[in-house]
């Protein structure tokens, strides 16, 4: 199973998608989790992607292009994958169309997670992840069963430095500004699954396991 999870920093794609890949066992590619990896190993594409990220603003749409293209080509890709956080733009969308088409793969759902825009600083004010595996805690809404321990790998918990305030604030202008209009690209795709993403973590993936049941309209 090819798909794509989307919705607003904070929605909980990366929660849901720590276990969906799971249950389908099919490939987590993350552009936001690359980027971070990249900065952790010091490479060009990790600075230059850095500038951008610690402002909320988003990384250049030819530097994320290149970027998941050659992630896809890549044969763990082939047994079914889920995109997590891209793409981001009606360009970046066009890119990942063509660079589909050229590979042979069909996609077969867009899993769009609907939040409240006035819910998502406290969620993302809140969040800790973990340094070893990456998975997404919250200090109230999802605490880990040891205070800065992750519950499955035992590492440590850390803030992302975009976390903060001003940078969530500019990274929700840019979802609703670049994001949001794909919305309508992949509901005229007749890919869209909208899932309520305002309830809890489990009945979020309950919901989202029988919408991929249903076959797409
Ligand atoms: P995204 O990957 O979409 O940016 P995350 O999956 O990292 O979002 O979730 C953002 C924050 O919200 C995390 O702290 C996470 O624990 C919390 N969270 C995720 N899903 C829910 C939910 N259904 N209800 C409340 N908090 C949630
Ligand atoms: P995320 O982990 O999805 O919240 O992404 C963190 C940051 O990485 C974003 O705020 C952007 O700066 C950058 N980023 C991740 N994915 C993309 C993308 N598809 N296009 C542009 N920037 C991205």
């Amino acid at each position: 199973m090819n798909l794509l999870i989307m919705g607003p920093p904070g929605a909980g794609k990366g929660t849901q998608a720590e276990v969906l890949v799971k249950e389908l066992n099919i490939t987590h590619i993350s552009t936001g989790d690359m980027f971070r990896n990249a900065i952790k190993e010091g490479t060009e594409m990790g600075k230059k992607a850095k500038e951008y990220m610690d402002k909320g603003a988003l990384v250049p749409d030819e530097v994320v292009i290149g970027m998941v293209g050659e992630r896809l080509s890549q044969p763990d890709a082939k047994a079914g994958f889920l995109l997590d956080g891209f793409p981001r733009t009606v360009e970046q969308a066009r890119a990942l169309d063509a660079t589909l088409d050229s590979l042979a793969i069909k996609l077969d759902g867009v899993v769009n997670i609907v939040v409240p825009l006035e819910k998502l600083m406290a969620r993302l004010t809140g969040r800790r992840v973990c340094k070893g595996c990456g998975a997404s805690y919250h200090v109230i809404f999802n605490p880990p069963q040891t205070e800065g321990k992750c519950n499955s790998c035992q590492g440590e918990l850390y803030q992302r430095t975009d976390d903060n305030e001003e940078s969530v604030g500019t990274r929700l202008r840019a979802y609703e500004e670049k994001t949001q209009p794909l919305i309508d690209y992949y509901k005229e795709k007749g890919l869209l699954l909208d899932i309520n993403g305002d309830q809890e973590i489990k009945l979020v993936l309950e919901d989202i396991i029988s919408a991929l049941k249903k076959p797409v309209k």
